[in-house]
């Protein structure tokens, strides 16, 4: 390889309609680590991201908030950027996929494509939301399953029994946003002909002297090719967020066709702000680098779409595609309701950082497979490694060199620490090497070995013990001066995993931000400052408070702290926007048609209406409901209305209460209880 390189490193780009949590950050941080030790090396390193803004959840949900696509996509970006940079993820450009150079490239590949014989435009049928007036996506249609009859399904694949379908197999289909029965309607569509592209695509994953894809990623490929490529639906109709298709008035690219050409699209505005030049990272033969990092859920875009898009449109191909696993907590998929599905900004509420950066580069390796954030681990890894072996050499050593020596540092050494020092740095190229080929684990392992080297010497040398003892000064000033060194040098192999410690010991240390090649030099006769602390322990009730605050952040939320465009009124009324939840949740609920057969004032109750409630069964329910400020007791009785019947039955101070009704509004007269349709019966499940 180069001795100069030049580098251009990408991460996913995260949607704009929603947080980032732990698991986004397993690459982010992967990706970090690597950049780092590119640039620390001394090679030209580019590392670009942007939110990935295009599409209908967006759309539907600026919609929701009553705010513009735009206004909602750039408070996602700040949102994002914050997250990111508190973690010490330093892109060189975070951008947006909505900008004007996302939309020349996208155009302009388009048209190449085109002009390549690689667009196909033909007439399909869709479903159709005939009030919302749109065409719904997959995931937006809900049906039966067509082949276990489980109800609301969605339009692509069964939760229950695992069949995956066109949303047209759906039995008795609805919209999920308007409620409606679709319709087929006919629409153009483009198309990108991927298995044209079969061969080139074989060739450069398959026959590939410098394989592009990890081998598990290259067999799960082969498995793809084995079941055919088809084409590639590129197109969507309006009302659509993203950008019109050339030529095709109300028709825009699909999400998905721009997504990775917004990685393009931010290098291009780093290249301006910069005066880098494009053209010679993305030109066909290119002698550039280009390394994507992603999850192994968008592998089939990343290794077949995208370098056929670049092919056949005159650009150069990845270098490579470099997948990982997901993350797992304590174990198990994260959950909402363990406390374990952790937010990036609630895990910042409580911890340092680093020791997240430092836990995931000791789990991370060069394979796809999952990697499991322990909570226990976790703290007693951190506490042990970082804590009480790597910063423990420099809090045994670094108070005597300036209490008893002026901060000054020896010029010599004795054989003893000159042994010490050169086995670290002897293992510089081995842990590069580790770095260079993300095993970033056995470079974690590898450097605690050389921290436990440490740890023995100054065992061995008691410090503690030479300071008390007239006429052993030098000793003790030699002692130190290698511990320092030592220090030194393993921050510099950390530096990549933790780059704001680093710097403060660069502080500490008095010396200029360590590059790689300083391995090879000590610090000797030399100043250095006054040693402050540097990291503490975690403490379980950190970790305590992190798992609770994580479950609490489900707890329903205002819709948004966005300024918004709906009136006052409205907004009062609005609901509160709960997460979502599966059909399972919502079928614990038994609600039931119920009649009111009777209806009465309650004594000393100035709230409160006694119903009487016939819901099918042999014996009515008593049920005390809040709601005589807007009802009289005339009015209800004969009227049908929903019940929950399954809730806890409630001991009142009037009687027992068991069952709710249900009603809507913000209360006061304001308030209105639910009543079916002509036709229901009590006892009737609603569903
Ligand atoms: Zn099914």
């Amino acid at each position: 390889m180069a001795a100069h390189r030049k580098i251009l490193v990408t991460s996913a780009l995260p949607y704009a309609n929603g947080s980032i949590h732990l698991g986004h950050l397993v690459e982010y941080i992967q990706t970090d680590i690597w950049v780092r030790f590119q640039k620390m090396r001394g090679h030209e390193c580019h590392y670009v991201c942007a939110d990935d803004t295009h599409g209908t959840p967006v759309m539907l949900r600026a919609e929701q908030e009553g705010i513009t696509p735009e206004a909602l996509i750039e408070r996602v970006h700040r949102e994002h950027l914050g997250d990111f940079t508190d973690f010490h993820i330093a892109f060189d450009n975070y951008y947006s996929t909505n900008s004007e150079e996302n939309r020349e490239l996208s155009q302009d590949i388009y048209r190449k494509l085109k002009a390549a014989g690689l667009i196909d435009i033909r007439t399909i049928e869709q479903l159709y939301d005939p009030q919302k007036q749109m065409f719904l996506p997959d995931r937006f249609i809900k049906g039966c399953c067509p082949k276990c009859k489980a109800a609301d399904q969605y339009g692509d694949s069964c939760e229950v029994c695992g069949a995956t379908y066109a949303p047209t197999d759906l039995i008795d289909p609805y919209s999920a946003i308007s409620g409606a029965t679709p319709i087929l309607k006919e629409s153009e569509h483009h198309f990108f002909k991927l298995g044209e592209c079969e061969s080139f695509l074989k060739q450069w994953l398959l026959e590939n002297q410098q394989p592009p894809l990890q081998a598990e990623a290259t067999n799960k490929i082969s498995e793809w090719f084995e079941s055919g490529l088809k084409d590639w639906d590129i197109s969507r109709d309006a009302p659509y967020f993203g950008f019109e298709i050339p030529d095709a008035p109300g028709k825009y690219f699909y999400v998905w066709l721009d997504a990775p050409i917004g990685y393009m699209a931010s290098f291009k505005n780093l290249c301006a702000l910069k005066g880098l030049d494009f053209d010679s990272y993305w030109r066909e033969g290119s002698d550039a680098e280009i390394y994507h990092f992603i999850g192994k859920d968008i592998l089939y875009f990343h290794a077949l779409f995208w370098p056929a898009t670049l092919k056949f449109s005159g650009h150069r191909t990845p270098t490579k595609i470099n997948v990982h696993g997901f993350l797992t907590v304590n174990g198990q998929k994260m959950s909402k309701s363990r406390g374990t599905f952790i937010m990036a900004r609630t895990y910042l509420n409580h911890l340092n950082p680093e020791y997240l950066r430092y836990y995931f580069a000791a789990k991370l390796s060069d394979r796809i497979e999952d990697i499991d954030l322990n909570v226990e681990d976790f703290a007693a890894r951190v506490n042990s490694n970082l804590v009480g072996k790597y910063i423990n050499i420099a809090s045994r050593s670094a108070g005597f060199i300036k209490n008893r020596f002026d901060g000054q540092l020896c010029a010599t050494l004795d054989d003893a620490g000159a042994t010490l020092l050169a086995t670290i740095q002897h293992k510089q190229p081995q842990i590069a090497e580790l770095y260079e080929n993300r095993q970033f684990s056995e470079a974690m392992r590898e450097i605690m070995a050389l921290a436990d080297v440490a740890n023995e010497y100054v065992d061995e040398t008691k410090p503690w013990v030479l300071a008390k003892e007239p006429g052993r000064e030098h000793e003790l000033q030699q002692v130190c001066t290698t511990l320092i060194n030592a220090f030194r040098l393993l921050t510099l192999y950390l530096k990549p995993v933790l780059p704001q410690l680093s710097s403060q010991i660069e502080a500490f240390l008095h010396i200029a931000p360590l590059q790689w090649g300083d391995a090879t030099t000590l610090l000797l006769d030399q100043q250095i400052n006054a040693y402050q602390h540097l990291m503490t322990r975690i403490e379980q009730k950190q970790i305590d408070a992190l798992l609770a605050e994580s479950v609490t952040t489900l707890k329903p939320q205002p819709t948004s702290s966005a300024p918004s465009k709906t009136p006052p009124k409205e907004q009062a009324t609005k609901e509160v926007k709960m997460d979502q939840i599966n059909y399972d949740d919502f079928a614990k609920v038994d609600l039931r048609i119920a009649r009111i057969v009777k209806a009465d004032h309650v004594e000393g109750a100035d709230k409160l209406l006694q119903l009487t409630l016939d819901i099918g069964e042999e014996k009515t329910r008593n049920v005390f409901a809040g709601i005589k400020s807007a009802y009289s007791p005339e009015q209800l009785e004969g009227k049908l209305t929903v019940i929950v019947a399954n809730l806890a039955p409630r001991q009142m101070r009037f009687g027992l209460s068991e069952g709710m009704v249900l009603a809507a509004g913000p209360g006061g007269e304001e308030l209105w209880i639910l009543e079916p349709h002509a036709g229901a019966q009590p006892g009737m499940k609603v569903k």
